[in-house]
């Protein structure tokens, strides 16, 4: 084994073997990889093998159809040949819920470049004889999709790595990590120490063991998941006559997904009920190319509902039957980047269907040699998970990811395991209020507020559900009173000392705030693409507080410790747990106010974008005249053990200002309607602060700031790409984001978020579009569940865009 190496990857299952390749292919071939036992003799040797390019989520389409390119060009050459069959695959829809999710994920295929289409029940039983078809209302072809043996697919890229200079050593397992005060990291193996540059963890069901290695928490269980391979059967014998394949099936009925194995089939199911966690506190090192007890009990009801769908399983022996432990994730995605708070330290796993996403690993190596790569890696950032996915907390979530693995998930679905999250002191006065919670980070924050009857539930849909009326009146409250949000569940820090103004300013494309001044800036990467967008105040004392999206706390902490000068200078304190906010926005805002508080709050005493810490129903509250409604309004800033009081005197002096509950959903049309870009969807490191039209936000006077250079560059060859900001054709649905968008019948881009606004009666969304279609009164079309919508670009919010309401 070399001493010295530029990555170590820790892991040679197909994420470790083909993030190796990937690497090597794109010029980094100084690389060891590492594995204890022989290569896939984790959990890859054991997979099915399916391949389906379909997705009903944007970025794994993509993932999926590169990892099937590859097969397909391995299978040209017989010497690497993986097995490959391209059978093309089907996905059953039996009712208009899943219809409307194939619709949407048909869409985002065509983005992604891969072949879907909606077919009749009566051409999906052409295809696949032996479908019962007769509950069908539909079926998403794919036929792109197939099948590939995992452990000959594994050794075939590990054959064009070695090509490419990658070593590889079997039987060697990583003991210990230690970082040298030079950055570099010096593993422990049984076969002696390398010394490495950049480190990545691939190791599979051991993810956690290898994390805990270095102090970061990888959210990981590993669930058992059974297939069973049955005997010849003569249908199939028969079928097979022809020289044809019928293409794999995934059946939301069963839960089930089937293949053709030799001359009988392979069926497998993710049981909706009873999932198991076998291995609470994760397995022994020892494991290696094993398999669980089979449990075939317990799995039984739910194989009978696959005959319901495949009537030939009903009759059929079995020959073979694997039930292997599959690895899980905290949150249902791979996990694929910097592990939170180290550098040059990478996690890559976690997937359950890795055989289908180890293109993955053609990401993460364009991420690590280039800074960025050609999808947006945010949903995959292991620092998208917080501590407080503690195993208990993990084990929930994956069983929840399992056993509603066949499920189509609305958008606004929420995670139903491991619920309620931290709750904050004004849970209960929600929850009383009627309001329909979901997750922010670990965290509780209500969507909306059933204020009717019934209960706050969300109803499984794609269009204008039961919610919808109630989002709408919370909107007029907040156009026509005052609306009330508990905002707690932000991100908050604290950032003080002698230097806080120097690093703040070293980093933010725009300058940081002065006096009681509130700045909102962005933190760029390398590239431009924004990287962190933060509400920057000042206070008195010389504090920065900084807000900023809850999703982002984990990773825009450690980004900023990470930048921290040597000299101790600066300070960082994550205050999110210690204070809570209420956004009180509305025209009667500062009446409401007034009667709870001696501050004046006149524009001339209290102008909008600045801050003041006053006393509001006799509690010290630092207040900041801002609204993410657009309204004129105020975020209150208290210790948390303050929030309810603070909360019980504005409901009740408030009465007859309308004041009201409002949520997030409200919040997000709110904001569409000012033509706010949000952080996740319009802001993220794939796109540049320009592109989203926010130019004034990336300072060119400003003399330096990380990534302004690339600004520069931007400024003298725009992007090719722009978002547009669009006002749509009104329906019973809105856009989700990754909607298609024509021009003429083109396709020159997709939506990127969407909501109804109630105040401007208009359905919105933004899109990235080619730049020549993104200017004002281009007329374009988006087709949104199936059906072409007319939209027209707008190059101003659509309400209030002198913002008049904000300064009122
Ligand atoms: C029954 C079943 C069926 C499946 N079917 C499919 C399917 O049809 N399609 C699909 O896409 N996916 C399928 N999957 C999922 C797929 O198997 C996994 O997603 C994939 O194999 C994960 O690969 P990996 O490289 O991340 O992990 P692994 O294959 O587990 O590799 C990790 C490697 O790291 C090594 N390692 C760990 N710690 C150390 C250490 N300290 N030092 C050195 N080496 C170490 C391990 O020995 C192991 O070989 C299935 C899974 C199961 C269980």
């Amino acid at each position: 084994m070399k001493s010295h190496t530029k990555v170590a990857i820790i892991g040679g299952g197909i994420y470790g073997v083909a993030l190796a390749y990937h690497l090597s292919e794109l010029g980094w071939n100084d690389v060891i990889l590492i594995e204890k036992g022989e290569l896939t003799s984790g959990q890859t040797w054991h997979a099915a093998g399916f391949i389906s390019t379909y997705a009903n989520y944007g970025n794994t389409s993509i993932i999926n159809n590169a990892s099937a390119s590859l097969y397909k060009k391995l299978a040209q050459d017989p010497e690497l040949d993986p097995g490959w069959i391209t059978s093309g695959s089907m996905r059953l829809i039996y009712n208009k819920f899943q219809y409307d999710a194939a619709c949407l994920g048909v869409g985002i295929a065509e983005q992604a470049g891969v072949q879907a289409e909606i077919i009749s029940p009566q051409r999906a039983k052409e295809l696949n004889p032996f479908l019962n078809e007769k509950p069908l209302i539909g079926a998403v072809y794919s036929a792109g999709s197939g099948s590939v043996d995992p452990a000959r697919v594994t050794h075939s890229i590990a054959t064009l790595a070695r090509r490419n200079g990658v070593e590889i050593n079997r039987h060697t397992r990583v003991t210990a990590i230690e970082q040298l005060p030079s950055g570099e990291w010096k593993l422990i193996t049984t076969k002696g120490e390398v010394i490495a540059e950049h480190v990545v963890n691939a190791a599979g069901f051991w993810l956690r063991e290898v994390g805990e290695m270095v102090g970061v928490n990888v959210p990981v269980t590993i669930m058992k998941h059974q297939y069973i391979i049955t005997e010849p059967l003569p249908e199939v014998i028969e079928f097979m006559k022809g020289g044809r394949e019928f293409p794999t099936i995934a059946d939301p009925h069963s839960a089930m997904y089937m293949r053709r194995e030799q001359q009988g089939i392979c069926i497998g199911t993710y049981e909706t009920s009873g999932a198991v966690a076998p291995a609470p506190n994760g397995l022994p090192w020892e494991f290696d190319t094993e398999l669980l007890d089979d449990d075939l009990d317990r799995i039984a009801p739910f194989y009978e509902r696959c005959a319901d769908t495949i009537p030939i399983f009903a009759k059929a022996g079995i020959k073979n039957i694997v039930s292997g432990p599959q690895i899980f994730t905290a949150t249902g995605l791979a996990y694929s980047g910097r592990a939170p708070g180290l550098r040059n330290f990478w996690i890559h796993g976690g997937s359950a269907a890795g055989i289908t996403q180890s293109a993955m690993g053609k990401f993460l190596a364009q991420y690590m040699i280039h800074g960025e790569a050609e999808i947006s890696m945010a949903a995959y950032d292991p620092a998208g998970i917080g501590r407080y996915a503690d195993r208990e907390f993990t084990i929930k979530r994956s069983t929840e990811q399992f056993e509603r693995a066949f499920e189509n998930h609305s958008p606004y679905d929420e995670p139903r395991y491991a619920r309620p999250t931290f709750q904050d002191p004004l849970y209960d006065r929600l929850k009383n209020a009627g309001a329909a919670f979901g997750e922010a980070f670990g965290w509780e924050k209500a969507n909306w507020f059933n204020t009717g009857s019934g209960p706050a539930v969300d109803e499984d849909s794609f269009r204008h559900a039961n919610f919808a009326p109630y989002v709408e009146a919370e909107c007029k409250a907040v156009e026509n009173g005052v609306g009330i949000a508990n905002m707690s569940f932000f991100s908050k820090l604290e950032v003080s000392g002698e230097g806080a103004n120097r690093f703040l300013n070293s980093l933010t494309a725009r300058a940081i705030p002065e006096n009681n001044k509130i700045t909102l800036t962005h933190y760029l990467t390398e590239h431009g693409g924004v990287r962190a967008e933060h509400t920057i105040t000042r206070r008195p004392d010389g504090t920065y507080y900084l807000l900023f999206a809850s999703t982002a706390g984990q990773r825009d902490a450690a980004m900023l410790k990470l930048a921290l000068p040597s000299d101790g200078s600066v300070t960082i304190q994550d205050v999110r747990y210690d204070r809570g906010s209420l956004l009180v926005t509305g025209p009667k805002s500062r009446e409401l106010l007034s009667r709870l508080t001696n501050a004046d709050l006149s524009n001339a005493a209290f102008p909008w974008l600045t801050s003041q810490t006053i006393e509001v129903a006799g509690v010290p509250v630092f207040a900041l005249r801002v609204s993410y409604a657009g309204e004129l309004g105020w975020e209150l800033h208290v210790a948390l053990k303050d929030l309810a009081p603070l909360y019980d005197a504005l409901f009740e002096n408030g009465a007859d200002l309308s004041v009201t509950n409002i949520g997030l959903r409200a919040l997000n049309s709110l904001r569409l309607e000012k033509a706010y870009r949000g952080f996740g969807t319009e802001l993220k490191e794939v796109y540049s602060l320009d592109q989203a039209g926010l130019n004034m936000f990336a300072s060119v006077k400003k003399e330096s700031y990380f990534g302004r250079d690339s600004v520069l560059k931007e400024r003298e060859h725009p992007r090719k790409t722009k978002f547009a900001y669009l006002k749509i054709e009104n329906s019973d649905n809105d856009a989700w984001g990754d909607e298609p968008i024509y021009a003429d019948g083109k396709l020159v881009g997709a939506t990127t978020s969407g909501a109804f606004g109630y105040r401007v009666n208009s359905s919105i969304a933004f899109a990235i579009v080619d730049a020549e279609y993104a200017t004002a009164g281009t007329e374009l079309e988006v087709k949104m569940l199936g059906e072409l919508r007319k939209a027209v670009v707008h190059d101003r919010a659509l309400y209030d865009p002198e913002n008049e309401k904000l300064r009122s």
